[in-house]
């Protein structure tokens, strides 16, 4: 199992797009008010983030 692929996937606001990204782009884990939100770089080397805290909110 060492090497089992993780992919995450995130919400890039600069690519204005979601991106299905390996575990190793993955920055940091913050817990917010919404919850856990991951933060990961997309394969254009911007900081996107999932799940994307407006849905997450809209959804609630
Ligand atoms: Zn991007």
């Amino acid at each position: 199992m060492a090497d089992t692929v993780l992919m995450i996937l995130i919400h890039c606001p600069h690519c204005e797009t979601n991106h299905l990204v390996g575990y190793r782009s993955l920055v940091e884990v913050q817990n917010t008010e919404y919850g856990p939100v991951a933060f990961a770089h997309c394969p254009h080397g911007h900081l996107g983030f999932s799940p994307r805290p407006a849905e997450r909110h809209a959804a609630v």
